[in-house]
């Protein structure tokens, strides 16, 4: 079976900054709901944007659904939607006209442009505000529309770059809801995330990323497992050094 991403001794090295990927190799098979979990700064937003032609890989290999993704990507790019860690939204473009022009960039005719951005803006709740400009949008509203408009072309792999971060509770809950219903309907996932619990909650594997290295992968148990203790939380702590900070040595602290 042909993996559905499947990165090989991927090196990025900016030229103004560090080695922020040091021979990353990956592979996600189709229908999985893939974690990378690491720390700021551990690589994360890079690898997803060397997937996405955003940034140039120094050297290794990607491919999508067996397309090239970084010499010939034009059909690795159709296949993948992304949802950026940046709120990257053109302020003065209509809803409706964000996911209009981005179902033009993919090729899409009018008439199917027109009716999957209705139904995209009807199932993230956003249609009453489809013909304003999306700066009148709330922090939540932008989410959904940058997670709608990542599904416009309909993608065989959706790439999540951290979206639920600095997002409140209801409307975390909400997007868990959406991206776990897509992925049942046969959507591939990739979540880049730091919270443990939703990598935890919707994750069928992680791999455990820090340092432009994976030093870890496999499902939440055996990550605990790899690590010799009893919870995904204090795998994590062993992998960022700081295990003083596990729940259990707090409780002997306050005792
Ligand atoms: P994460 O998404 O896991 O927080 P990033 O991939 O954004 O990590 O960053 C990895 C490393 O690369 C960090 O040290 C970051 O400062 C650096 N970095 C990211 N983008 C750039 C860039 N455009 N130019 C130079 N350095 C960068
Ligand atoms: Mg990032």
């Amino acid at each position: 079976m042909t993996a559905a991403l499947q990165i090989t001794e991927l090196r990025k090295q900016y030229p103004t900054g560090p080695e922020a990927l040091k021979g990353v190799s990956l592979t996600i098979e189709p229908g999985e709901f893939f974690g990378l979990l690491g720390p700021n700064g551990a690589g994360k937003s890079t690898l997803i944007h060397c997937t996405t032609g955003l940034a140039s890989p120094s050297s290794g290999a990607i491919e999508v659904f067996g397309h090239d993704a970084i010499d010939h990507y034009g059909k690795a790019r159709q296949l993948v939607g992304l949802a950026p860690q940046d709120l990257n939204l053109d302020h003065f473009l209509t809803l409706e006209e964000t996911l209009d022009f981005h179902g033009g960039y993919f090729g899409m005719p009018k008439k199917e442009r027109k009716e999957r951005a209705a139904e995209l803006l009807d199932a993230f709740s956003l249609t009453a505000k489809r013909k304003e400009r999306t700066r009148t949008l709330s922090g939540g509203m932008k989410r959904r529309l940058i997670l709608a408009r990542a599904l416009m072309h309909r993608p065989e792999l959706l790439i999540l770059d951290e979206p639920t971060a600095g997002v409140d509770v209801e409307l975390r809950l909400e997007l868990w809801q959406y991206v776990q219903r897509i992925n049942q309907e046969g959507t591939t996932i990739l979540l880049t995330t730091h919270y443990l619990e939703e990598a935890e909650q919707l994750c069928s594997r992680i791999a455990f990323i820090n340092g432009g290295e994976i030093v870890a992968e496999g499902t939440s148990p055996e990550l605990a497992r790899t690590y010799g203790v009893s919870s995904l939380e204090d795998a994590y702590l062993e992998l960022v050094g700081r295990k003083e900070l596990s729940r259990a040595s707090m409780a002997e602290i306050s005792s």
